[in-house]
């Protein structure tokens, strides 16, 4: 199985006396969280399928396809890998109560790292108050339950608009993300499914297979491991970041098998060196990752107007900047330019700072909220052309950026979080990538976070 090294707690909690201490004390005990590995099978054990609507029905034949060993009927005291809750047709609080005791009678017997996932229909305000609540009430429940479960077992929620079928590309594309190990460190997040668009990889191993794809800040940390993970999953990679970097940016292409481009994405005219670049070499270019971001921290107090500006300069301006060039480009976002499907997506990196605030981080967070809706109000754009753009906001993450933290406040954020421990840089590149794949044609403007569901915010 496919497992990154654990923390220095971890480890010593997870066996023999450090393990035993842990239990006597009531000290945290983080699961060795099973990771994503493509020859690895998607989960392991029986996956359940709650509902009884003829959707729930649809998406329990789908799942045969995936050989998976589907139920529909739990066996008591049997193992499961997974419980899928389809809620599809909800129109009143009071239908939650029977499907909800078929799954509470099942959780106990779901496996360590197993997985709980809900399919229902997102609230509005539009709906009738009785189907609002309903529709509403999946969020606590979700929530709730990935904060119940154990042993690296996570819970996350897919919410179809109205029209949306549960077996259309997307709801199986994120379906299958969440079962897999690309979800590592999600935990009590929805994906929304707006749309039927989209298509299903030919070979699931490799679903950006003739894909060019661009990373910025992708010489270490977090945008290393988007560049690895594109590259595994088949895309070829431009890889960015600036002339000061250019030592490990090279090394990072040289490990993809891709282009390196030096530049510093600030540059009035990023967006057309990109766009030059990979014409010149690949002569497409479906997606972006705008990952390359900086943090200069102070109280607001405290704050020069040059950590200010910095932090905005890098963090947005310059991924509005860069947007606005693929927009008007006919090889982004045009259709079937030199055999581009015409698909082409944009993913940006957040921050759960963007989304709670952080002491310390005005202009962090003013630029990591500007990234939300800046993809919020890019998603329309991009769809003519069958485009998406989504954000991914990382909580704690073990990167260079966070082994800055002073060694306490690190400890404690790293545990603040249902799964008691930091993600990896390969947790938030996993969610980039099925991001960026066909299979994730239906989500656009969606914000998720990849944060073990930390207890700030949401
Ligand atoms: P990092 O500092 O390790 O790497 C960032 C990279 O971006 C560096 O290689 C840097 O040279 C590059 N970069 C900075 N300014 C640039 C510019 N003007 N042009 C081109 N490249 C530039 O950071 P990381 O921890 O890997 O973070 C990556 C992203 O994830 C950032 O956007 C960050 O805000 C976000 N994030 C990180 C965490 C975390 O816990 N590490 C949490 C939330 C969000």
């Amino acid at each position: 199985m496919a497992q990154l090294k654990a923390d220095k707690y971890t480890q010593f909690v997870s066996a023999g006396f450090g393990k035993d201490l842990a239990k006597k004390l009531g000290l945290p005990q983080p699961a060795i969280l099973r990771r994503f590995a493509p020859e690895e099978p998607l989960i392991t054990g029986p996956v359940l399928v709650v509902g009884s609507s003829s959707g729930a029905e649809a998406l329990a034949s789908s799942l045969l396809e995936w050989n998976l060993d589907v139920r529909r009927v739990a066996t008591p005291k049997q193992k499961l890998g997974a419980i899928i809750l389809v809620l599809d047709e909800l129109s009143d609080p009071r239908e939650f109560s029977e499907p909800i005791r078929t799954v509470g009678a099942s959780l106990r017997d779901l496996a360590a790292n197993g997985r709980l996932v809900t399919v229902s229909r997102p609230a509005s305000a539009e709906l009738e108050p009785t189907v609002a609540s309903a529709r509403n009430g999946v969020d606590g429940i979700l929530r709730s339950l990935a904060k119940e479960l154990r042993a690296g077992s996570t819970a996350n929620g897919i919410l179809l608009a109205d029209g949306v079928s549960t077996t259309a590309v997307s709801s199986l594309g994120a379906l299958r993300y969440f079962l897999s190990g690309r979800s590592a460190f999600v935990d009590g997040q929805f994906l929304t499914v707006g749309s039927d668009s989209g298509a299903q990889p030919a070979d699931w191993t490799r679903p950006l297979e003739g894909k060019v794809a661009v990373v910025t800040g992708a010489a270490r940390g977090i945008g290393a491991a988007i560049a690895k993970t594109l590259a595994r999953d088949g895309a070829r990679l431009v890889v960015i970041d600036v002339p000061a970097a250019g030592d490990h940016l090279a090394a990072v292409a040289n490990q993809v098998k891709g282009t390196a481009l030096q530049l510093d994405i600030t540059a009035e005219d990023a967006g057309q060196r990109i766009l030059a670049h990979a014409a010149e070499r690949y002569g497409r270019l479906d997606i972006v990752v705008h990952n390359a971001g900086i943090t200069r921290d102070k109280l607001l107090a405290n704050m020069d107007q040059g950590r200010w500006d910095s932090v905005i300069a890098v963090n947005i301006s310059a991924q509005l900047r860069i947007n606005q060039a693929l927009l008007a480009s006919e090889l982004f976002n045009g259709n079937s330019v030199n055999g581009s499907s015409g698909a082409p997506r944009i993913v940006s990196v957040a921050s759960t700072s963007g989304i709670a605030g952080n002491r310390g981080q005005t202009n962090y967070a003013a630029s990591k909220a500007g990234v939300i809706g800046m993809v919020r109000a890019t998603a329309p754009l991009l769809a003519p052309a069958g485009g998406t753009i989504n954000a991914v906001a990382p909580g704690f993450i073990e990167t260079d950026m966070t082994a800055k933290i002073p060694f306490a406040t690190r400890e404690v954020a790293r545990r603040l979080n249902s799964l008691q421990q930091g993600g990896r840089p390969e947790d938030v590149a996993e969610t980039i990538a099925f991001l960026a794949s066909d299979s994730a044609g239906g989500i656009s403007g969606n914000v998720l976070r990849v944060c073990g569901q930390n207890l700030v915010g949401q």
